[in-house]
């Protein structure tokens, strides 16, 4: 910005000779001094203009890598991008923090009742009722095909409980079932606190929550269980 101020600059010195010297006839010097120095700024901006469009592509792209593109939620990256900061923070004033796995059940009845089109659309529903009955503080993202994954703030494992519970039921009162109106999608969950304020906490509750998702797969589907607290 400085070097096209500068290039400006150098332009209007040009401007005021070519006024000063008017009635005689410009010289070739004076033509090419006038060109080189309307044509400097305009180089400068351009190239400003084109780091600047760079700088936008750069920032979209690493948006992009961060979100999963069918239900615009976070993937994984995305996940431990926003969850980590706001994890080490609370496990530093030693606030509790609990994590969810979810998993749609029988999803694969979906698309092969229904189309992969159906499907998609139930990802996508799911995605927009979760999000619209989230406390703000909380991360949800898709974990991948039909897993979600939620981090829980300040929640004790009751809490999230409760929080997975109320999920699970704005989930099947909200998205439309693709067979029925009255069929209602299921949703299993797996719950535990996270002890630790990195990404290793993150991963060994993630762990511990898919093992009780498990269970709860095992145990007959729709319902959240509570994995046994996790020590690092
Ligand atoms: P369970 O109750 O045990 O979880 O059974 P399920 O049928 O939900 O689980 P399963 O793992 O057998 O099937 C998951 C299916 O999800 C299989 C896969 O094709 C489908 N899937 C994964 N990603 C997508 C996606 O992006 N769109 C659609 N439409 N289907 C997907
Ligand atoms: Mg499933
Ligand atoms: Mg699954």
């Amino acid at each position: 910005m400085l070097i096209a101020l500068i290039g400006v600059m150098a332009t209007l010195a040009g401007l005021d000779e070519a006024i000063r010297n008017a009635g005689t006839p410009v010289s070739l010097m004076d033509w090419t001094w006038a060109c080189t120095n309307v044509a400097t700024p305009v180089f400068y901006l351009y190239a400003l203009q084109g780091v600047a469009a760079r700088d936008e592509l750069e920032r979209q792209l690493a948006v992009a890598a961060e979100r999963d593109p069918l239900t615009r939620l976070p993937n994984r990256a995305g996940f431990a991008a926003q969850g980590l900061f706001p994890l080490a923070a609370h496990w530093e004033a030693q606030q509790p923090v609990a994590l969810a796995m979810l998993d749609i059940d029988r999803f694969k009845q979906i698309n092969d009742g229904w189309g992969h089109a159906a499907g998609d659309a139930v990802l996508r529903g799911l995605a927009q009722v979760a999000g619209d009955n989230m406390r703000t503080t909380d991360v949800f993202a898709r974990f991948g095909g039909e897993e979600f994954i939620l981090l829980m703030f300040n929640a004790s494992l009751d809490e999230a409980l409760a929080l997975v519970e109320r999920l699970r039921q704005v989930i099947a009162e909200g998205v439309p079932h693709p067979g029925a109106p009255e069929r209602r999608l299921t949703v299993s969950a797996g719950i535990a606190s996270v002890e630790g304020g990195d990404l290793v906490a993150i991963e060994v509750a993630a762990k511990a929550a898919d093992g009780a998702l498990y269970l709860a797969k095992e145990a007959g589907r729709d319902r959240a269980v509570i994995a046994s607290r996790v020590k690092i």
